[in-house]
Order: C-alpha cells, then sequence, then structure tokens
C-alpha cells in the first residue's frame, strides 16, 4: 500500500519553527510521504528526514501541491504562514488554502493547529 502524504510548507520567518516540529514529531511524521516546497523541504532534509521537493514557493511549489490536492495525492498540509509578511506568490497560496476546501483536506497553518493535527487526527498512514 501507498503511504499517504503529508505537505509542508513554511515562509521564511517560520521556517525554523517547522523545521522544530517536525524534529520534535519525527516519528509521527516518519509514516508518511512528506512532500514540501524548496527551501522548506531543503531545510527538514538538513535534519536527516525523507522529503520530495517540489519548485519553491515564489517559483511555483505552493501551485504544485495544490495540483496535487486536486489529484488526490495530498492528504493533510502544515503550511506555517507568516502572517507579517508580503508574499509575491500571493495567488498562489491562496489557491493552495482554496483547494485545500474544496477537496476537505485538514490544513494547519500555525503551531497550535500542527499539534491538534499530530495528536488528533487519526488516520492511517498507510
Ligand atoms: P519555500 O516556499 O519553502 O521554497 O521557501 C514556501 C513559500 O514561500 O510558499
Amino acid at each position: 500500500m501507498t503511504k499517504k502524504t503529508i505537505a509542508l510548507i513554511a515562509h521564511d520567518g517560520k521556517k525554523e519553527a517547522l523545521v522544530k516540529f517536525v524534529e520534535t514529531h519525527r516519528q509521527w511524521f516518519e509514516q508518511f510521504h512528506l512532500v514540501g516546497t524548496g527551501t522548506t523541504g531543503a531545510r527538514i532534509e538538513e535534519k536527516g528526514i525523507s522529503i520530495e521537493k517540489l519548485a519553491s514557493g515564489p517559483l511555483g511549489g505552493d501551485a504544485q501541491i495544490a495540483a496535487r490536492i486536486t489529484e488526490g495525492l495530498v492528504h493533510a498540509v502544515i503550511f506555517y504562514r507568516d502572517p507579517m509578511g508580503k508574499h509575491p506568490h500571493e495567488p498562489d497560496i491562496n489557491m493552495l488554502l482554496r483547494q485545500c476546501d474544496v477537496h476537505n483536506i485538514p490544513l494547519a497553518t500555525n503551531q497550535a493547529s500542527a499539534s491538534l493535527l499530530v495528536g488528533q487526527y487519526a488516520f492511517n498512514a498507510q
């Protein structure tokens, strides 16, 4: 059986927090196929955690993840957004958030909701 997939994305101001979060919950995350935007994925990979890296966010990585959601290939999204920053790829980000809602995909946009997802969201990794 193929593993379910979790997408990981963090804006620059939140990358360190997401990497720490993934490390803290490493065992849980390692049950899944992980996919991330380019820079976020590279930061997670540096910790020895296997992750598929897509394009960097501003170059279309969020749009790639949105498309995978549409295709039924992503089952949860953790997206640490920086509410203080402006982002040139805002339309892609909105598309990703919308695709989560269209397809009823759990979406955590900060550490509190990510903790709920890791602790409470009961789905099998397989
Ligand atoms: P990045 O993209 O991981 O390549 O920095 C994230 C984003 O800004 O959406």
